[in-house]
């Protein structure tokens, strides 16, 4: 690992995001000796993708980094991510809201999640409909799973060259946001939107991103 090369990498990703923009370095596959490294430059919010990985390195780690789950996650790994999970970012199905309420209550604490919005053209990338989570909006998530704070939207766009599209989903999807936290459950914590990673983080901050998941322009390609 070269760690001016790093340094340089993590302040040019830095200094082209607003800071009032949120910058998660997506560490998935890289050595808790990489996470130091960053976190030795002074970053603190580290996003992984496996729950076993979070699970095995997290103990190796600093305990004031702030952990992000930003995969996809099923039901039976939720018990790999600790109260040292900040934030999870792509949950998408009632059943899983359903599991991450139990196992926060169980532990007498509350789950920050954001609900994952399928905005892309690929059938692989996960998330909710907007008619689903509207339906979710009418029954008052809030009340019906008080364990849990929904904090906001993630995203995933298309991954394609093609900038008008990318651009359309990112702005598509701020629309959304706006349009649930203007009617409720309107909660003060339903502030954040996930969008952007390292090939179309311009596009996300233009269209109103909050919180940036940035794994490649930061530690390089990935083995
Ligand atoms: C891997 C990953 C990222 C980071 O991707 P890069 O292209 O390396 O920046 C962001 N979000 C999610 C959900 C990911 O799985």
């Amino acid at each position: 690992m070269n760690v001016s090369q790093l340094a340089e990498r993590y302040h040019a990703v830095r200094s082209a995001i607003p800071p009032s923009v949120k910058l998660i370095a997506v560490s998935k596959k890289r050595t808790v000796q990489e996470i130091q490294a960053l976190y030795d430059l002074g970053h603190r919010a580290f996003g992984e993708n496996y729950p076993q990985e979070l699970r095995d390195k997290q103990p190796q780690l600093p305990t004031d980094i702030e952990w992000h789950f930003i995969g996809h996650l099923q039901s039976n790994k939720i018990k790999y991510l600790g109260a040292f999970t900040r934030l999870v970012h792509g949950v998408d199905s009632v059943k899983l809201l359903d599991a991450l309420a139990d196992r926060a209550k169980g532990e007498g604490r509350i789950q920050d999640v954001l609900l994952q919005v399928h905005i892309a053209q690929e059938e692989t990338k996960h998330g909710f409909s907007q008619d689903e989570i509207r339906a979710l909006w009418a029954t008052d998530p809030a009340e019906h799973w008080p364990d849990l704070r929904i904090c906001g939207l993630m995203g995933m766009a298309t991954n394609i060259e093609f900038q008008a599209q990318v651009e359309k989903e990112f702005n598509g999807l701020h629309t959304f946001f706006l349009e649930l936290r203007s009617k409720g459950p309107g909660r003060s914590y339903f502030q954040e939107l996930s969008m952007g990673m390292s090939g179309d983080v311009e596009q996300a901050v233009k269209a109103g991103s909050t919180m940036v998941r940035i794994g490649t322009a930061i530690f390089g390609e990935r083995g």
